[in-house]
């Protein structure tokens, strides 16, 4: 079968191996997002406390350079005369730069630049302090030229300069890592920001391709369920073709399986008549108008059976289409054959505008379908044709002497329940022995095959010849009377005597004819009265038919036609 069964469990374990990934994917994606958010806020938490501490050291630097220039101030306004009145202000302002000793003043320790080299800020402002409390001990006194002069001897003013110069340069590099803390927090907010952006589209992404993923698999059980219903169908089919013990029976289930495996579609079903020239349609289901199906198609004007491929007819106009093809609608055509042999013509119909597409479309479940009825058909035609060889006489085609008794008295009794006739021609060769013993067995054995031939040609369809034995044959003629019987023997006669001169040798047969009811009344009878009108036959000098007589009282048709006539003036007169 060429359909293409999906297994569930192969999907289901694809499936679940994909979303054991996905899932994996999206924990991997949901703790980098809670990663990069909680090492950015870190980040930028620990540069914000950065901020926060430069800020403060830089407010507590400016506290003690405006100390310093307080001090600096009130020393020199106390050593040219200004009087005493700012006095808790220089105090307050040496408390602050006292305070401030280990912490801001020793932050100024790289930029203090002294001749030693050793000093520290805080000593710097420890020798200022000394020398500012000498000076105010002389302004106090009164002596202001001693304190300035003082003043200037220790270079207090320079002294000054250089601390406020290490507090500039302090300070300017302080900016400098104030603006990198700041520059690295934006640059933390900027990352943390694109992480969880990219992040969040990565999720997005999963997440949509999961749901994909889930349609699909959706998708993909749904067909694995229809496939199986599908071969359930087949195999359903299958088995019920196997109890088909004929066409009738087969062309059920094919109408039967069609309609559950494909529907929607009409269809129908050619097989090859007994001379095997011409296709015939077997059956056809739900065809809008079954009327417009060809009786009969020649494999010459079909394509599929001359390809031995699977062909469409278009509903319209196309370059290759098959004479036969009934326009309006399209048409699958598939060839079946099975063991070597060509059996007949699948046909599958669709209208509409995408008919093509549907019909190519239901191509494999199509070719599954008629592969099986193939095989369906291939197996009938065995039967028969063991039947055939069960029923039949081997050298004269005719049925053998078995069926002819079996079915003889079924005709009989067919025949008295009905009220009908039936009649019997037993046929005898003549001095056959003699044409054996002048020209041989196998002429004998010729003359026997062409006699049975003729016999057989002067037969309508519901007539039976069998071969009774040696070269005796006997004819059953159902629906017969004795008079159309003897007409009938008679052709034959005139047959098998037409054979003299083929082979050389006088050939000639003697019939003996009988009829139910006219001469017997059982199948019995019947034979025997036949065999009787055969011997008259040969007794009367041979190449004759001869007819039983009628049973008493009985008027053969003819006799009574002449009895009516005889009666004819009386009834004028
Ligand atoms: P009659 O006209 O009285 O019927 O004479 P006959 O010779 O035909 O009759 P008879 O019964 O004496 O001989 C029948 C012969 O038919 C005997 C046999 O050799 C021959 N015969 C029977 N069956 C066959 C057969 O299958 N093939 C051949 N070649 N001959 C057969
Ligand atoms: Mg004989
Ligand atoms: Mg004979």
């Amino acid at each position: 079968m060429s359909l293409v069964a999906l297994d569930l469990g192969t999907v289901d374990h694809q499936a679940r191996g994909l979303g054991k990934r996905r899932l994996i994917v999206q924990i991997g994606l949901v703790s980098l997002m809670v990663t990069t958010a909680l090492s950015g806020f870190f980040f930028t938490n620990a540069h914000q406390q950065a901020l926060i501490d430069l800020r403060e050291g830089g407010r507590q630097m400016r506290i003690a350079q405006e100390a310093l220039m307080e001090a600096e101030a009130y020393v020199l306004n106390r050593a040219i005369g200004d009087s005493d009145n700012q006095f808790g202000q220089y105090n307050r302002a040496l408390d602050a730069l006292h305070s401030r000793r280990t912490t801001q003043l020793a932050l100024l320790i790289p930029f203090v630049r002294t001749s030693d080299g050793n000093a520290t800020a805080a000593d710097i402002i420890d020798s200022l302090e000394s020398s500012w409390n000498e000076v105010l001990e002389l302004a106090r006194a009164g002596r202001l030229n001693e304190a300035q002069a003082l003043l200037k001897e220790r270079r207090s003013a320079a002294q000054v300069g250089k601390i406020r110069g290490a507090f500039d340069a302090f300070l300017t590099d302080w900016n400098s890592h104030f603006a990198l803390h700041e520059t690295r927090i934006e640059i933390g907010k900027l990352f943390v920001l694109f992480s969880q952006i990219l992040i969040g589209a990565m999720m997005v992404f999963a997440f949509r391709s999961a749901a994909r993923d889930a349609q699909a698999r959706q998708a993909a059980i749904t067909q694995v369920e229809a496939s199986h219903k599908q071969v359930g169908h087949l195999f359903g089919m299958t088995d019920m073709l196997q109890s088909a013990a004929d066409h009738y029976d087969a062309n059920a289930v094919l109408r039967a399986t069609a309609g559950e495996l494909i529907g929607g579609f009409g269809g129908a079903l050619y097989v090859f008549n007994n001379s095997r020239d011409r296709l015939v349609l077997s059956t056809s289901w739900a065809c809008k108008d079954s009327a417009t199906l060809p009786e009969t198609i020649m494999v010459s004007q079909c394509w599929a059976m001359k390809r031995g491929k699977p062909h469409i007819n278009q509903g319209g106009a196309k370059a290759l289409c098959c004479e036969h093809h009934v326009s309006g609608v399209a048409a699958l055509e598939i060839p079946m054959a099975a063991r070597g042999e060509n059996l007949g013509l699948l046909q599958i119909f669709a209208d509409g505008t995408d008919a093509e597409a549907r019909l190519a479309a239901i191509l494999p479940l199509s070719s599954a379908l008629g592969d099986a009825m193939s095989l369906a058909l291939s197996n009938i035609a065995l039967r028969e044709k063991l039947r055939n060889q069960a029923l039949r006489d081997p050298l004269t085609g005719l049925y053998n002497r078995r069926y002819m008794e079996d079915s003889l008295e079924r005709y009989v009794r067919l025949a008295e329940r009905e009220d009908r006739k039936v009649s019997v021609i037993m046929i005898d060769l003549d001095h056959f022995k003699r044409l054996n013993d002048e020209h041989g067995h196998a002429i004998g054995d010729a003359v026997l095959r062409e006699a049975a031939a003729a016999i057989v040609g002067a037969l309508r369809e519901t007539d039976v010849a069998c071969r009774y034995g040696g070269e005796e044959m006997i004819v059953f003629l159902p629906d017969c009377d004795l008079d159309d019987a003897a007409t009938k023997a008679e052709q034959i006669r005139a047959r098998i005597e037409s054979l003299s001169g083929t082979h050389g040798a006088q050939v000639s047969a003697s019939l003996g004819v009988a009829s139910v009811p006219s001469t017997s009344a059982t199948s019995a009878d019947l034979i025997r009265a036949a065999d009787a009108a055969l011997y008259r036959a040969k007794h009367n000098g041979r190449n004759q038919v001869a007819m039983a007589p009628l049973r008493q009282g009985w008027r053969s048709r003819s006799e009574a036609t002449m009895d009516e006539l005889a009666l004819l003036p009386l009834a004028a007169e």
